[in-house]
């Protein structure tokens, strides 16, 4: 009999918790889990899930609108939030069941409540202590906002999630995923929406042209972009009115004010100084390739770790460690050629390295592209234009980079990123016959490099 309670004992049931404990019960491993809050985890309760569930309603306005030049007719579309903001809800918590059933069959126990480690292999949740062989810390993040004054007037993605109404005009602040892909919901159900970036091109990371043809397209679907524009200030007027005061000098009046200026890891009153756990300058714990800690009982992935805070990668994650600790070992996740969307309006979705770092890392590069208006808003009458791109070593041919913009980008990308993990080169892309006509096919005939000024 082990000393332990468990073999494993799992600090939070988000995306990587929740795949590392399956596996590694199913794996034979003494499995407990603990979550405090919801199951499921951010992209479950408050991320991907929902937001993807906006992005679909809030596209319905467009739809409606350009209906007209394919010969439909409509009377004129009534929106109702909290419709939309019930069902999600409902269908979340049919997610919450789903998640509880699958812990159970394989063998998981769940404990609700918070984790406090007390010691390498304790954790204490609320009266009660537990030992385990292993702990495994995966308790995400948590919203992050600047301090400046009126900031508590402000919410975050976690409350947007939850409004009672929508306002008639909200800014958002901040230029990543999270800042771009909200203004492009609610301006699609029909706020007017205002972002605010501190930056002069927001999404930093991505490959430039991208960017650019994003923050070109953006405006064309009625969204206020502000670039080089940080807020110092909030006040409130009313329970209605918020006064945006920026650093141009320019005051937006709106009824939210949303900051999305990024998340930092959940670690306060972990308990994390009763072990060796460091933490990186970031605020992200430490840990080597396999997730162990500098406490050798205790290890972390997913978003507590970073860098890429994404859901499939905090899965390969789970997955990994359980298949290492409790199965045949050998496993690693190989970071380098991750596929991500931006469910932005038009989306954007890249694979590999943008021009920007491939021109860094090579001696030769072949950039191929294309821009143009895609067939369906041709009847439509619609001026919005998609962009394809490929990043490719003149001296192998392989493809290091794909991108694009427009029209589902994310699900293009994630057959593209199977090219890209096989290592396609730009001939296998060339080869490939087209299917037509569609969007994606212009991925394969691209055929001249573009002309370097
Ligand atoms: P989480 O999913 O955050 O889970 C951590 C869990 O630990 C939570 O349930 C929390 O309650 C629990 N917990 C924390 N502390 C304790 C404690 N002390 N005791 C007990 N339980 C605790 N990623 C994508 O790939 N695609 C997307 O489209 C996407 N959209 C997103 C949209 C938004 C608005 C946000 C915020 C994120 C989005 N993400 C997306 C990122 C994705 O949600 C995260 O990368 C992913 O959820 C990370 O999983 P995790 O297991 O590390 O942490
Ligand atoms: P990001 O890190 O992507 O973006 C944070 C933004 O806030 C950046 O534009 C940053 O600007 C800006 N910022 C940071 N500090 C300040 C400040 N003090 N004042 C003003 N602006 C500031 O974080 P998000 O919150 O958007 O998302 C968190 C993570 O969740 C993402 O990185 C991603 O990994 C994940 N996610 C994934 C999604 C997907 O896969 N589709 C969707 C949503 C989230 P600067 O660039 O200048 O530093």
């Amino acid at each position: 009999m082990s000393q332990y309670d468990y073999d494993l004992l799992v600090i939070g049931a988000g995306s990587g918790g929740v795949r590392a404990s399956r596996f590694a019960a199913q794996l034979g491993a003494r499995v407990g889990i603990v979550e405090e809050r919801y199951l499921g985890g951010t992209c479950v309760n408050v991320g991907c899930v929902p937001k993807k569930l906006f992005v679909f309603a809030s596209h319905y306005r467009e739809t409606f609108d350009s209906a007209g030049g394919y010969g439909w007719s409509l009377e004129k579309p009534v929106f109702d939030w909290q419709t939309l903001r019930d069902n999600k809800d409902r269908e979340i918590q049919r997610l919450n069941g789903i998640y509880e059933k699958l812990l159970h069959t394989a063998g998981v126990e769940l404990i609700n409540g918070t984790a406090t480690l007390t010691g390498p292999h304790t954790v204490a949740v609320g009266e009660k202590r537990y030992s385990a062989e292993r702990i495994l810390i995966a308790v995400g993040g948590w919203p992050w906002k600047p301090d400046i004054p009126g900031i508590e007037h402000a919410i975050t993605s976690n409350e947007a999630f939850y409004l009672d109404e929508l306002p008639e005009r909200l800014v958002i602040v901040g230029g990543g995923y999270i800042a771009v892909e909200f203004a492009g919901i609610f301006n699609g159900l029909g706020v007017e929406t205002h972002l605010c970036y501190r930056g002069d091109l927001f999404l930093r990371g991505f490959d430039r042209d991208l960017r650019e043809h994003l923050a070109m397209e953006m405006p064309k679907k009625g969204i206020h972009l502000h670039f080089n524009t940080d807020v110092s200030h909030i006040e409130r007027d009313s329970d209605t009115l918020l006064r945006v005061y920026t650093d141009t000098g320019e005051i937006i009046e709106a009824g939210q004010v949303m900051y999305a200026t990024g998340r930092r890891p959940k670690t306060e009153g972990l308990g994390l100084d009763n072990t060796a756990v460091s933490i990186r300058d970031d605020g992200h714990l430490k840990v080597d390739d396999h997730f162990q800690t500098d406490e050798p009982s205790v290890y972390a992935l997913g978003d507590v770790t970073g860098p890429m805070e994404l859901t499939p990668v905090a899965l390969a994650q789970g997955m990994a460690l359980a298949r290492n600790l409790f199965g045949e070992g050998g496993q690693s996740v190989d970071y380098r050629w991750i596929p991500t969307a931006v469910f932005s309006q038009p989306p954007m979705a890249s694979c590999g390295l943008t021009e920007e770092q491939a021109r860094e890392e090579y001696e030769q590069i072949d950039i191929y592209r294309g821009a143009f208006r895609p067939m369906q808003y041709t009847l439509p009458d619609l001026d919005e234009r998609a962009l394809v791109k490929l990043v490719v070593d003149g001296k192998t041919d392989r493809v290091l980079g794909c991108h694009m913009v427009g029209p589902d980008a994310g699900e293009i990308m994630q057959g593209l990123g199977v090219a890209l993990t096989a290592g396609a080169t730009k001939a296998d892309f060339d080869r490939t016959i087209g299917i037509h006509p569609t969007l994606a096919e212009e991925f394969v005939t691209l055929r001249q490099p573009v002309e370097v000024e």
